[in-house]
Order: structure tokens, then C-alpha cells, then sequence
């Protein structure tokens, strides 16, 4: 009753030369039959591009951040309806990066979450703790805050278009995965908060990704778990390991 994912996520990575030679190999080795909905998270520049190789294919281009604001002064600032009128499906909002690094506060995520929606992209909204959060037994608090405040505001008609990523951040570019159990756990706490918010239809119908050092050697023990409807995959999207996911997880 709820789509299968296989994001990828470049994050700053490829050139528009080097995404074109990349995808266009994708687009030929990923079958269309695949089961599982395939999702590239690529830089902006190369966004147009993207979606213009994969267009009679299955997979679909994601933005990896958008602005919250309609148009104007906003130097170096890219808009809901930029991403729409170049055919992005998905943006991806609330990366720990866009946290950690650029300082993003939930506040700010929530706005761009309900700008998104409002222009018809659908939303890969990211949350996990860091690892001291973890140590400290922080970790359902800290997600709980982070979809409470994501998604304040976001209609029950609206989480049709709205996918949940759960990252931990130590498991991000580490190697280190969560364990499946590890990251059950906390989809399942992750899919309650969704039926208390909503209720158990949205709950059971709303995709949990999980993210962090996802590779084709760990990815099957991660799916088999009931809770977890994907990956958003970082470093091995960038490589053939990709392909091998897709034609894994069919
Ligand atoms: P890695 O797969 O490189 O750990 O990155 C995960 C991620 O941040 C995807 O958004």
C-alpha cells in the first residue's frame, strides 16, 4: 500500500558533463520494470539535464534544496517554480547537511516543506540524530522534534507527497550503518508518530527511506525489516553500485 524507494542523493558532486555520461549508463542498465520508484537527488545545475535523459525512463529527478520564498531578492536562491518548470518531481528538504553545515533550523525547513508541496513537488523530508544525541538516548526525541516542526502545518491530503528519510548522522559518509534493528526501531517509532499526527491510514501509506552508508552489501538485511520502504543512498549513488541497487531491490 506504500511505494518502495530507491533515492540517490549526489549531494555536491558531477558536473553537468559528467552527470549526462552517468545517467545516460543508468538509464540503459535499470530496467523499467523495476518495482521499487527510482529517485536522483542531483546538484541544480545539472537538474535540467537530468530530467531531460531520464524522461522516458523510471527514474525521476529530485533537487537536493529549494528556497522558501516565491521570487525576489534572494541572491543565489533557487524557487519552487524554477525546480517545477524544469521537471523536478522531488525536492529533498532538511538534509543534515542543510543542518549541520548551513545552519538550517526546523522553522526554516517547515517553510520550505509546505512551498513545496503548495507547487506540487514532492517532498523527501530528512531527519536523525547526531551521535552524541544517540549516546545521550536522545535519538526519538530528537526525529520526534524534527517531523513535529517539518511538518506543522502539512495537511492530511498533503503526505501523499511527502516521504520521510531517517539518517542518522554518525552513519552518513562513516561506513558505519545502522544496524537493521537499530534503524527499525526507529522507523517503527517514526510510523506511530505519523498515525498520532495523522492517523494510521497516512501512517501506513507515508515511505520511511533510511540513509547512511547504505551499500548493495547491506541493503537487503535493511529492506527485509517492515518499517523500512527504501534507501536514500549517498556515496554509492555517485558509482555503479547504483545500478547494482536498483537491480537488486526489484
Ligand atoms: P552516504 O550513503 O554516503 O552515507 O550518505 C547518505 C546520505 O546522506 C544520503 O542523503
Amino acid at each position: 500500500e506504500r511505494n518502495f524507494i530507491l533515492a540517490g542523493n549526489w549531494k555536491m558532486n558531477k558536473t553537468n558533463t559528467e552527470a549526462s555520461a552517468f545517467v545516460n549508463k543508468l538509464v540503459g542498465q535499470i530496467g523499467n520494470e523495476n518495482k521499487f520508484e527510482i529517485i536522483l537527488g542531483v546538484p541544480y545545475t545539472a537538474l535540467d539535464r537530468v530530467a531531460d535523459i531520464t524522461r522516458s525512463s523510471k527514474i525521476k529527478v529530485a533537487a537536493e534544496n529549494m528556497y522558501f520564498e516565491d521570487s525576489g531578492a534572494f541572491t543565489g536562491e533557487i524557487s519552487a517554480k524554477m525546480l517545477k518548470d524544469i521537471n523536478t518531481e522531488y525536492v529533498i528538504l532538511g538534509h543534515s547537511e542543510r543542518r549541520n553545515i548551513f545552519k538550517e533550523t526546523d522553522e526554516e525547513i517547515n517553510k520550505k516543506v509546505k512551498k513545496a508541496l503548495s507547487n506540487e513537488l514532492k517532498v523527501i523530508l530528512c531527519v536523525g540524530e547526531l551521535l552524541e544525541e544517540r549516546e545521550d538516548g536522545l535519538t526519538l526525541n530528537v526525529v520526534e522534534r524534527q517531523i513535529k516542526k517539518g511538518l506543522k502545518g502539512v495537511t492530511k491530503e498533503d503526505m501523499s507527497n511527502v516521504v520521510i528519510a531517517y539518517e542518522p548522522v554518525w552513519a552518513i559518509g562513516t561506513g558505519k550503518v545502522a544496524t537493521p534493528k537499530q534503524a527499525q526501531d526507529t522507523h517503527e517509532s517514526i510510523r506511530r508518530l505519523i498515525s498520532e499526527i495523522y492517523d494510521q491510514d497516512v501512517a501506513n501509506s507515508t515511505s520511511i527511506l533510511y540513509g547512511g552508508s547504505v551499500k548493495p552489501e547491506n541493503i537487503f538485511g535493511l529492506f527485509s525489516k517492515p518499517d523500512i520502504d527504501g534507501g536514500l543512498v549517498g556515496g554509492a549513488s555517485l558509482k555503479e553500485d547504483f545500478i547494482e541497487l536498483a537491480n537488486i531491490m526489484r
